[in-house]
């Protein structure tokens, strides 16, 4: 059946976008790989760290694969990479970080690991999710496009109880879901005074300065242009609400 146009524009309202949640009591940011929550989420978690929000960063996989070295000792890559995460969460002021361990670029979203993300929201009981979004056109990574998905229908596990009743852990509904590389941006967080503080997060996964970050050998020179990057990228994000600094989002609040 068709419907009218204009039933499809008016929800889209656009030029709609809200601006700065409450800061929520506890957090839960659920990345693919070890550096994506300070990219996606860095300045937001040191805002809400800073105004005592307790903040747990779930790394879903091994960062096995984030080395353009094809001698990389994988397994020496994955124990660096969870230090590096772990020096990037104290930067922001998180407290916990939990690693699922799946190999990096064989993420599945399936009832498996489905399960493990509910049982880490059944745990951490998060006011606010945060994780990628699934639905982002043209994206390549499959990681990313899972870790999305897992993040939604982990908390759709996590609120009902007939999911995973094996766990032993009470539902838990969050009350809002914030999405990065969000398709269709609609809500800003401000970041002006976090900058430095997502900063130091992203600078603290080291093995990803060449292959991420385009920090080699002039170490000097491209860790400042690696900054003015970043800031361009967050203020494009915050023009939109007039905000000087920003990170950007899809915000679902009816979980
Ligand atoms: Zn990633």
């Amino acid at each position: 059946m068709s419907r009218p146009v204009a039933s499809y524009l008016a929800p889209a309202a656009t030029g709609a976008v809200r601006v700065d949640l409450p800061a929520p009591g506890r957090a839960l940011a659920i990345g693919a790989h070890p550096d994506d929550i300070d990219f996606g989420c860095g300045g937001t978690l040191a805002k809400w760290a800073a105004a005592a929000c307790s903040v747990t960063e779930l790394v879903l996989t091994d960062g096995s694969k984030g080395s353009w070295d094809p001698k990389a000792d994988r397994a020496t890559l994955v124990a660096l990479r969870q230090e590096e995460q772990r020096a990037a969460a104290a930067a922001l002021g998180a407290g916990d970080v939990v690693f699922l361990g799946y190999v990096d670029g064989e993420l599945g979203s399936g009832l498996a690991e489905r399960a493990e993300v509910c049982r880490v929201i059944r745990e951490t009981r998060p006011d606010v999710v945060l994780g990628h979004d699934p639905w982002k056109r043209y994206r390549l990574h499959p990681d990313h496009r899972h870790a999305g998905f897992l993040a939604v229908e982990g908390i759709v596990a996590a609120r009902d109880p007939h999911f995973f009743p094996d766990q032993g852990l009470s539902p838990h509904r969050p009350e809002c879901l914030l999405l990065w590389e969000a398709d269709e941006v609609d809500h800003l967080e401000g970041i002006a005074e976090f900058i430095p503080a997502k900063l130091a997060a992203l600078l603290a996964h080291r093995s990803q300065w060449v292959s991420t970050m385009g920090i080699a050998a002039d170490r000097a020179a491209e860790e400042a242009a690696f900054e003015t990057r970043i800031r361009q990228r967050a203020a494009e994000a915050g023009a939109a609400a007039g905000l000087p600094l920003a990170e950007a989002f899809k915000r679902l609040d009816r979980l």
